[in-house]
């Protein structure tokens, strides 16, 4: 049994290198990563990751270095449910989502990491995969802040790539702006593509009452994260006024709180992300939540398609997952593609999550 040697953990700041892009809580320029590396006396480092748009990952850097390296060191790598515990207890009284999750979450990733290498497979191999590729839809044009005219020149781009699904950001000041975007975009694109809306949480329920039945009539896909995501009883509420499909997900942070959106019907899809959960367990302990009340999982993703593409080739209710920041994909050893609107999957044995040494190197901030 591999014995836990040495940890080590490096924060990056890595420019998107690409337009800013905007939606209605963010500005992002650049992402944060976090990058874990666990070293073993068998000869093999697993590696982790999570990440951040504005400054504050480094909170996360701190809770790993402080409290859960020392919690797990010297310790069996693979007893991996006994490791979360011990370091899950270390920061139970200081947040049990948040940055403190965000740091257990780049845990559990190395953790794989040692177990998938010493098997010698891939993560999907490991889970049993359903889909040899994993289709893909776009959200990765059409921002907040561009014109109408930029917005729908990116989603007809989109479309020529290859995509049929594609995802626009909703929630300016004024949401007759919204309505009239959204118009312009389905008059262009056309009857057959998947529309989906997203919202980032800024409306309040009366708002996404009104303007949620208003945008019935362009046939969307689902209308993402349209409140506060705390406020659970509203989206039930919600989804009870509406025809439109809810999505939430990427700022629900555990399972427990994924079963309450269930039990009150608040949500159609679960966009369960593997970096906002504690990891790969809960994440598939969500989607089979979903599976066992007849929901598809369709993850959150911008940076962690590595691991979410894996999970959804071994998760029969993952129709697709979410591709964006295509700028950053070569930033990962052994990046994975999107061809034809499909993720490619990954042969090398591992989570794939490990950032190049360039980039270590390059835009290290701590
Ligand atoms: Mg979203």
């Amino acid at each position: 049994m591999p014995l836990i040697t040495a940890m080590n953990t490096v924060l990056v700041d890595v420019p998107l290198g690409q337009r800013t892009i905007t939606d209605s809580q963010s500005s992002v320029d650049s992402v944060e990563f976090v990058q874990v590396s666990i070293e073993t006396d068998a000869g093999v480092t697993g590696h982790g990751f999570n990440w951040n748009y504005s400054k504050g990952l480094k909170a996360a850097k701190v809770m790993i270095d402080e409290c859960y390296a020392p919690a797990i060191m010297g310790r069996p790598a693979l007893d991996r449910h006994a490791l979360m515990h011990a370091m899950h207890s270390t920061t139970h009284f200081i947040g049990r989502v948040g940055v403190a999750r965000v740091g257990l979450c780049a845990m559990n990733l190395a953790l794989w990491d040692i177990q998938l290498k010493l098997e010698g497979q891939p993560l999907w191999r490991h889970l049993g995969p359903c889909k040899d590729r994993v289709k893909a839809y776009n959200t990765d044009g059409g921002w907040l802040t561009w014109s109408t005219d930029e917005l729908v020149a990116d989603m007809q781009r989109i479309l020529d790539r290859g995509f049929d699904a594609v995802k626009m950001k909703l929630g300016r000041p004024d949401p007759r702006e919204d309505y009239e975007r959204v118009k312009a975009v389905r008059k262009a694109i056309g009857d057959k593509p998947k529309l989906m809306v997203d919202v980032n949480t800024v409306w309040d329920l009366k708002t996404a009452m009104v303007w949620g039945r208003r945008l019935e009539e362009f046939d969307i896909a689902w209308l993402e994260e349209p409140m506060h995501p705390f406020d659970v009883q509203a989206h039930g509420d919600l989804a009870q006024a509406l025809d439109l499909p809810i999505a939430v997900g990427e700022t629900v942070y555990t399972l427990h709180a994924f079963r309450d959106y269930v039990d009150c019907k608040g949500a159609d899809i679960l966009q369960a992300d593997v970096t906002k959960l504690s990891g790969i367990e809960e994440w598939l302990d969500v989607a089979a939540l979903g599976r066992a009340h007849g929901l598809t999982v369709i993850p959150h993703t911008n940076v962690q398609h590595n691991v979410h593409a894996q999970l959804a080739a071994a998760t029969p209710n993952t129709p697709m997952i979410e591709c964006c920041y295509e700028s950053l994909f070569d930033i990962w050893e052994n990046p994975i593609r999107v061809v034809d609107g499909f993720y490619t999957l990954p042969e090398v044995p591992g989570v794939g999550g490990k950032l190049t040494a360039a980039v270590l190197t390059k835009h290290r901030v701590a």
